[in-house]
């Protein structure tokens, strides 16, 4: 098979995971007979500079003209001054409205070969594996009213959370979808005890989950649930949850997996998938072949999975960021004494060496 995938590597350590992420799908033709043709676009800062928009029409032309989208990271210091609404992460927002990606799905599953890299005792996190389901394209991010005015006491700031039983119930049932090829459990996070969007919230997704007797739903509130996240991650499967909330959640659940580097997502809703790592450009390493490229390499995966409808490559892939780990590979973000460090290239080598040894062998 032969994909149209756009690439875009976007700012700071963008390009160099994304490299990595690329150097992995070609490494696929082989052992799986895909062929990738890769095209690359601007997008964020790099647009910016080049062009004067953060997401230039060609590059949106590009995005819906593939079957999915690879996406490095956006922003940095030297556009951080901008108004906001010139500003890279612009860029991405926007992708995400004209794609219509309302859900962006971010799994935090714990390789035991890091367990010493989380922040919490082996015996909590041991094990984990749950998907965040965030809601992407409405929420607090994008409702009306918003801005800063005028008021007696100086200025005001306003933003407007809001979610339409529509926007509930799709999201929803995505995540009842994904839950029943998982372990078949929901956790729909609100704050339903204040808000009275989170009230439709709760409701809306109840109603839903009459339609699927074998998914088990709890509801927990938002605080409730960052606080179970620390204590005890292991109880959720799929937590489901709004734009705002699901933004922050997905970073604690991404720190208890070890680093920022690890960690994945894919957002999907309309056609064409966006598939990029969680973290952002970062700044303080770009530019240092450090930055652990493992997160891109796993959006790799998930493109597989949920775009391509190529699983057995998806699961390769995986397998072998897996097999690398436990042979002691670390970049210097999981690090630990005894492993051999390695930098962001070394990295993608490895896990393409791997793929073909796996392959080979599977062969
Ligand atoms: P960040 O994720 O870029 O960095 C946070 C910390 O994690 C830093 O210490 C960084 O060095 C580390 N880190 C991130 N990715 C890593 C990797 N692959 N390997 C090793 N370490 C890694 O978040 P930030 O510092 O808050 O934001 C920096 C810029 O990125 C800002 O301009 C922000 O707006 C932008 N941003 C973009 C996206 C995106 O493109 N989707 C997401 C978040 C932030």
């Amino acid at each position: 098979m032969t994909y149209r995938i756009a690439v875009l590597p976007g700012d700071g350590v963008g390009p160099e995971v994304v490299a990595q992420g690329v150097k992995v799908l070609c490494a696929l033709e082989a052992p799986f007979g895909i062929r990738c043709e890769l095209q690359e676009g601007l997008v964020g800062g790099a647009a910016i500079d080049a062009t004067g928009d953060p997401l230039p029409e060609a590059t949106l032309q590009l995005c819906r003209d593939s079957q999915a989208v690879l996406f490095g990271s956006v922003g940095g210091p030297k556009w951080d001054d901008l108004p906001p609404d010139k500003r890279p992460e612009r860029g991405l927002l926007r992708l995400r409205q004209a794609l219509d990606l309302f859900a962006n799905l971010r799994p935090a599953k714990l390789y035991n070969a890091l367990i010493e890299a989380s922040s919490l005792r082996p015996e909590v996190v041991q094990g984990i594996d749950l998907l965040v389901v965030r809601e992407l394209v409405g929420g607090i991010y994008f409702g009306q009213p918003r801005g800063i005015e005028p008021d007696a006491s100086g200025e005001r700031g306003i933003n407007t959370m809001s979610y339409s039983s529509a926007e509930i119930a799709r999201i929803a049932r995505l995540a009842f979808d994904l839950a029943r090829r998982r372990r078949g459990r929901v956790t729909s996070v609100d704050k339903a005890n204040v808000l009275d969007v989170s009230v439709l919230w709760r409701r809306e997704v109840t109603e839903l989950a009459g339609g699927y007797d074998d998914v088990e739903l709890e509801h927990q509130y938002v605080d409730n649930c960052a606080m179970q996240l620390i204590r005890d991650p292991r109880q959720f499967d799929v937590i489901v949850t709004s734009n705002l909330f699901g933004d922050i959640l997905s970073d604690v659940a991404a720190m208890l997996t070890g680093s920022i580097g690890m960690l994945p997502s894919a957002s999907l809703g309309g056609t064409v998938g966006v598939f990029e790592p969680v973290h952002g450009s970062a700044p303080d390493i770009a530019g240092q072949g450090i930055a652990n490229p493992i997160a891109t390499v796993n959006s790799v995966a998930m493109m597989l999975q949920y775009a391509l409808d190529e699983s057995h490559a998806a699961q390769a892939v995986e397998s072998a960021v897996e097999r690398v780990l436990n042979q002691g590979y670390r970049t210097a973000d999981v690090m630990r004494p005894g492993a051999t460090q390695v930098g962001t290239a070394e990295m993608g080598d490895l896990v393409c060496a791997a793929l073909n040894d796996t392959a080979a062998s599977a062969g």
